[in-house]
């Protein structure tokens, strides 16, 4: 193809078009690579758009618009994630510009900043006007005094070019017209930037006459240096500087021959100079190594590479190392019970794929798992790695993405959205705890992370690892139909025990009241048992606030949000009612709205009250909660995750947080308030959530040198998702559950898509769910059965009714075909109307 040849640019428009557009390219831009920032005009508008490809096919539309201006320097992913967008646009039903979109750092079209720079022109020309003001031609009046900057820098700073954009001197516009400058559109890189310190190296070179401070300094720094400086699993092999990708490279907590400057100045503060002069005369050599810190805040805890993997690890290595060397598409379920040693399979086997050159993408469920997870790869990857997290500034978390994209990290971890981290050629990836609800997106871009990595791993000849104590019953079925490879890990590190699992019948437990009481007397015995022996406990109840009832004394009925389909919550210390969907908050001396009655009581529990009733029974015990009131940021988080760490905490209440991933050695008693919560749910995965949950907060039990025990309270002892985790007993729930869905058709035997429809008034959201009920149901194939339309089990939420129209199929491609028709359709009927359609494809939550 010659250079003439006419380019067509494919490109994703982030505007709710569901396919891309072509345009000319801008004026004076040939070639482009995939990933770039453009602006486009789109009708009277003029919006962002993302290249996917350049084509010499010219479109079938011929009345070609160009595209105005290219908005970055970089690409800002690379080509080899645009089928991926394509993929998930088709898939999700979503507009591809807004997939790629949200697949991007946030905030990043309102950081685009304009510099002014100097051409090369320019750069000839300007230096004269600088030096001879009035000598040359055309210079009436002194050249401005942001020439100078200029000239030495080559453009000037983002603060100085909008200073001078706004006063638009006569200069900006001739120098522009003339070719001696161009205006950049940039993008900002905030000034937040990975921390690094400085290590020094002494260097081999004798006998050089030195000042006493020099030759102090060099002593110190050659003591400090030797043998000894590194930390546990220090290697003796010398840190190799700039080179973040080799798993033998210094890590930041062990650097055998290099030493912090901060470190020597610490011991002699005569040093500062000396190593200016050192550093002149070669002596010593220095390098910038990353710093990380911990979310504690405390130097990371350093986790060393274990000499002997068990023998099951060994195992499943034996498995996954060569399906890592083969570079094909290869995915693994690892199906390890908890505290069998799943993380350091994950190490292993990214070592692997960095030894191979590509790069590796941990997916965890939620930060706290993070913190975990993050420290073990810390402690084996340093520099290598990049964390992806909601904990970060938008400043932070783009460079984080830069990192990446430049290939200078190699290992990304982050929660759900990680998934478009830009890496150019994964390797691995990892999913760890799959079965984890939190990686689907409920929002905008309805996708599964987990589904992605698999995704992405087809795409990219990728190693995936799907890891859980309790994978999702459609994951295990997968494994067994040979989709994925099963890897099984069955007995905890160093043989360590399962904890003993007591269930308390509730219903047997004798009360004055007759209510079943909150703590059990067998529940509060352990628990004071417990604290005698000075081991920590951990009380779990899936439920925030006080009560999570309140009825009205006179006529009986619970009080309701005004704006959802739910009770109130009433939050003591907030000396209010609560709601959990939508925020709305109204005072606790509120009347009835039914019956203006004035007496409103709280009835039932969560964290909140489970907190003041174990104070009552134990005074003298250091209680602390974690649920989402105490925790409304990560620092309080991880304040009280540290106190739990440093022992200064006995008893630990709370929600769901504190089940996942963390290792608390001392632990060895966890006690399940309510282990029904979740079956009464109208959702059809409700007993499979109920035997993970209980499994991942039974799993924090005995993880140390003790043995755990476990006591969890119910009302449906008999109900078998209790009773197969109290057995600890995986495949049993899932030859339950696996036999129950084939009877229902519901997922894994078939698959499954919700669309949901929500506007302000009812009557509007039935008469067009009713219609488009209708369509599908002339629409179907004979496979496919509409279910519906109905009220969503949340039929009013923050102001909204909703309804949903269920399509359960055999296959994808007819699901596909009807949405594609109803999408249609709707477009159609609704016209103007403010109804809103929301497709959520193989939905986790029914509510
Ligand atoms: P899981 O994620 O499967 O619940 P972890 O990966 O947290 O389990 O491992 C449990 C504990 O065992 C951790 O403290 C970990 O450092 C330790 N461990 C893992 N593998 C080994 C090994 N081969 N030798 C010694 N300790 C190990
Ligand atoms: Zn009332
Ligand atoms: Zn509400």
């Amino acid at each position: 193809m010659s250079d003439d040849t006419p380019l067509y640019f494919e490109v994703a428009v982030a505007a709710p078009i569901h396919q891309p557009l072509s345009y000319a390219p801008p004026p004076g831009v040939k070639r482009l690579a995939p990933g770039h920032r453009l602006l486009v005009p789109l009708g009277r508008r003029q919006v962002t758009g993302y290249l996917l490809a350049c084509h010499t096919e010219p479109p079938a539309f011929n009345a070609l618009r160009a595209a105005l201006a290219v908005l970055d320097d970089e690409p800002l992913f690379p080509a080899a994630m645009v089928p991926f967008f394509r993929w998930i646009a088709d898939y999700y039903h979503h507009p591809i510009g807004e997939v790629i979109q949200h697949a991007l750092p946030a905030g990043l079209s309102r950081r685009s900043t304009r510099i002014i720079k100097l051409t090369d022109r320019g750069a000839e020309e300007l230096p004269s006007l600088a030096q001879s003001p009035g000598s040359k031609r055309r210079a009436p009046s002194p050249p401005p005094d942001w020439l100078p900057e200029l000239l030495t820098r080559g453009e000037l700073s983002a603060a100085k070019s909008a200073t001078v954009i706004r006063r638009r001197p006569p200069e900006l516009k001739r120098w522009q017209e003339e070719g001696l400058i161009e205006i950049d559109n940039r993008l900002r890189r905030e000034s937040v930037r990975a921390k690094t310190e400085t290590i020094i190296i002494p260097q081999n070179q004798q006998s050089v006459p030195l000042k006493p401070s020099e030759q102090k300094t060099l002593e110190l720094l050659r003591e400090l240096a030797g043998g000894n400086s590194g930390g546990p699993g220090a290697s003796g092999e010398p840190a190799v500087p700039g080179d973040p990708g080799d798993p033998s490279a210094s890590n930041g907590h062990n650097t055998p021959s290099g030493v912090p400057r901060r470190e020597l100045l610490k011991r002699y503060p005569g040093a500062g100079r000396a190593l200016k002069e050192l550093l002149t005369r070669n002596l010593i050599s220095t390098f910038e190594q990353r710093l990380y810190r911990d979310p504690f805040g405390d130097a990371p805890p350093f986790f060393p590479r274990p000499e002997q993997l068990t023998a099951e690890q060994s195992t499943v290595m034996a498995r996954l190392t060569p399906a890592i060397d083969r570079r094909e598409y290869a995915p693994f379920l690892l199906h390890g019970i908890t505290g069998s040693g799943k993380t350091e399979i994950y190490l292993r086997a990214a070592e692997a794929t960095l030894a191979q050159g590509r790069q590796v993408l941990v997916l965890v469920p939620e930060i706290a798992l993070a913190t975990q997870l993050e420290g073990h790869f810390c402690s084996r990857f340093g520099n290598a790695v990049a964390l992806l997290h909601s904990g970060l500034s938008g400043g932070q978390r783009f460079d984080q993405w830069s990192l990446l994209l430049g290939g200078e990290a190699k290992i990304a971890i982050g929660a759900r959205s990680a998934i478009f981290a830009p890496l150019p050629a994964p390797g691995l990836i990892i999913v760890d705890e799959e079965h984890d609800p939190a990686y689907k997106q409920e929002e905008g871009l309805r996708y599964n992370a987990r589904d992605l990595a698999l995704l992405r791993g087809l795409q990219q000849q990728a190693t995936v690892i799907l890891g859980s104590a309790t994978p999702a019953v459609s994951s295990y079925h997968a494994a067994r139909q040979g989709k994925f490879e099963l890897l099984e890990m069955t007995r905890r590190v160093e043989d360590r025990p399962l904890p003993t699992v007591e269930i308390v019948d509730l219903k047997e437990v004798k009360t004055v009241s007759g209510l079943p009481p909150l703590f059990s007397p067998q529940l509060v015995r352990a628990l004071k048992e417990n604290l005698v022996a000075g081991h920590q406990s951990l009380v779990f109840l899936n439920r925030r606030g006080f009560a999570n009832l309140v009825l009205c004394k006179d006529c009986g009925r619970p009080v309701q949000c005004r704006h959802c389909q739910v009770s109130l919550t009433y939050h003591k210390k907030a000396d209010a009612l609560l709601c959990h969907h939508c925020g709305y908050r109204q005072p606790r001396a509120s009347l009835c709205p039914h019956c203006r009655s004035g007496t409103l009581v709280p009835a039932g529990f969560g964290t909140e009250r489970l907190e003041e009733e174990l104070r009552r029974h134990f005074p003298a015990a250091r209680l602390a909660r974690l649920d989402q009131d105490t925790s409304r940021d990560r620092k309080e988080f991880f304040k009280v995750l540290k106190a739990v760490r440093d022992q200064e905490v006995d008893i630990l209440i709370g929600t769901q947080m504190i089940t996942k991933g963390h290792h608390f050695p001392q632990v060895t008693l966890v006690g399940i308030v309510w282990a029904d919560a979740g079956l009464g749910i109208p959702d059809y995965k409700a007993a499979e959530r109920t035997f993970q949950l209980l499994t991942q907060v039974t799993g924090r039990a005995g993880r140390g040198e003790q043995p755990g025990r476990v006591l969890v309270q119910t009302l449906q002892s008999e109900h078998y998702s209790i009773a197969l985790a109290q057995a600890h007993d995986y495949q049993g729930l899932f030859e339950q559950e696996i036999a129950l869905r084939r009877r229902l058709g519901f997922p894994p035997w078939g698959r499954l898509i919700n669309l949901r429809f929500d506007g302000e008034k009812e009557e509007k959201v039935q008469e067009l769910a009713q219609k488009l009920g209708e369509f599908a149901r002339q629409a179907a194939d004979p496979a496919t059965r509409v279910l519906g339309p109905a009220p969503a089990p949340l039929s009013r939420l923050k102001d909204r009714f909703r309804w949903q129209l269920l399509l359960k199929g055999q296959g994808v491609a007819p699901l596909h075909r009807l949405c594609q028709a109803l999408l249609g359709e709707y477009t159609r009927l609704a016209g103007s109307s403010t109804v809103k359609l929301s497709l959520d494809v193989d939905p986790e939550n029914m509510l």
